[in-house]
């Protein structure tokens, strides 16, 4: 036999006895982005690799490393989205929504590429949902984002498990400041450093606090803090979103040493991060980026927003058990011979058209009337519904409950639904 063909390494399906868990995600996100005025985009994956070298920095991890990348025919230099800020940015540009205000409030879900080392939590192709804002300056826009996160980890069960961490990058001045000042402590402290750590310091000297490396722990915590070099203006930015997220009754901590790992933000940024995915603890990260629309050729426009990996949000609702049932069909139709099916066929359909909302399976294989049985009540059907010779000739159905221990009765096709309706409910 041929060899089989399996998936690549760090991208995975996702099976049937597991969609109903994205479906409950998915659905939550929908109700919720529409509970607070923020409307779907969906942008390609296959975008101008140029995209992503201007918007998230040629000295990232994601550009220099990660990116899936390859020369059309005619020689474009196309990428698989990495992320999906940038694209967001791109199709608001390109389709005029800067300057509608009715579409500055935007969401999307889909998939994302980045070639990481596969493990736990971090995937070659995952999954995000993100909203991004544009055209509001100031920290209120950030505290609706945060409230928006927030009501999310809610809905899904998951509020007492995730901690909002919070910090500033200040303006552009501020955080030229700062890297001077952080290039002297790492250049002290340079025997201390990973060897990434060495070429960040180089490279992108703030991104060196967001090592993973528990080796690393040490110098990190004892760098200079980025929130000594804010201007006037930066602090009462950041005073702001603390006061509001406060008043709103968000809790939240400072962490100095968040920085993400893109070049675009500046002023916020924050993470939601959990204790119970191991080093994968971050659900849900963003901040600002002022000048992201500049760096794609348009005129500077705020931009806000955070992405949240679904994956590691599925991973956090199985763990603490706060998942959904699978569901399962309520009628499943056991028909003995071809005569059989064809009947059974047209009187799913008349169920389905009487009552949408069950979910009515035929068996169409013709097996053996104790192995049909079998399938319906592995299925977890509620009811089988019986179709043999006898009921053939007589014009009835033979309808038996699967979870319960009673005789299996027999009834004219005209009282079917009422009988059905009585059960089922
Ligand atoms: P990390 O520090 O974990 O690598 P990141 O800073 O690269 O994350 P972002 O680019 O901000 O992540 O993406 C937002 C969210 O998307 C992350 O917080 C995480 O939940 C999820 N995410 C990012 N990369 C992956 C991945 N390779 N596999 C699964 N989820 C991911
Ligand atoms: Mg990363």
């Amino acid at each position: 036999m041929a060899q089989v063909v399996k998936s690549i390494k760090g991208v995975h399906d996702v099976l049937p006895e597991n969609v109903h868990l994205w479906h409950f995600l998915e659905s939550t996100v929908r109700d919720v982005m529409s509970s607070y005025g923020y409307s779907e985009i969906r942008t390609p994956i296959l975008e101008k690799s140029e995209l992503f070298h201007r918007s998230i920095g040629d000295v990232t991890d994601i550009v220099e490393k990660e990116m899936y990348s390859f020369e059309d025919r005619n020689g474009d230099k196309l990428s698989l989205r990495p992320e999906n800020t940038a694209s967001c940015v791109r199709a608001a540009i390109q389709h005029g929504l800067l300057t509608n205000q009715q579409m500055h409030r935007l969401w999307y879900l889909g998939p994302q590429f980045r070639r990481e080392n596969p493990q736990r939590g971090r995937y070659r192709q995952f999954w995000q949902v993100g909203a991004e804002v544009y055209g509001i300056a100031g920290p209120y826009i950030e505290s609706e984002l945060i409230l928006l996160s927030a009501k999310l980890w809610q809905k899904l069960g998951l509020a007492e498990h995730v901690r909002l961490q919070i910090n500033s990058l200040g303006s552009k001045e501020d955080r030229d400041q700062y890297r001077s000042v952080l290039v002297e402590y790492l250049n002290d402290n340079v025997t201390d450093l990973d060897e990434d750590s060495k070429r960040r310091l180089k490279t992108n000297p703030l991104r060196v606090l967001d090592t993973k490396n528990p080796a690393m722990a040490n110098v990190v915590a004892a760098a200079p803090s980025v929130l000594d070099h804010l201007c006037d203006e930066s602090r009462e930015h950041f005073e702001g979103l603390q006061a509001s997220l406060k008043e709103c009754g968000v809790p939240f901590e400072i962490n100095t040493r968040l920085v993400r790992g893109l070049d675009y933000y500046s002023h916020t940024v924050f993470e939601w991060v959990t204790d119970q995915l191991g080093a994968q603890g971050t659900v849900c990260a963003g901040g600002r980026y002022d000048s992201l629309t500049e760096q794609l050729g348009a005129k500077l426009t705020p931009g806000v927003g955070w992405a949240l990996g679904m994956e590691r949000l599925l991973a956090l609702i199985e763990d603490i058990g706060q998942a959904p049932e699978v569901p399962q069909p309520d009628v499943y139709f056991v028909l003995a011979g071809n005569d059989a099916i064809v009947s059974g066929l047209g009187l799913a359909e008349e169920i389905r058209l009487a009552e949408p909302t069950w979910s009515v399976v035929t068996n169409c294989a013709g097996a053996g009337m104790k192995s049909q049985f079998k399938r319906a009540d592995k299925s977890g059907a509620a009811v089988a519904l019986v179709i043999g010779e006898g009921e053939m000739a007589e014009g009835t159905v033979s309808v038996k409950l699967l979870r319960e221990q009673t005789e299996q009765q027999t009834v004219p096709r005209a009282q079917l639904m009422s009988v059905l309706r009585g059960i089922i409910g």
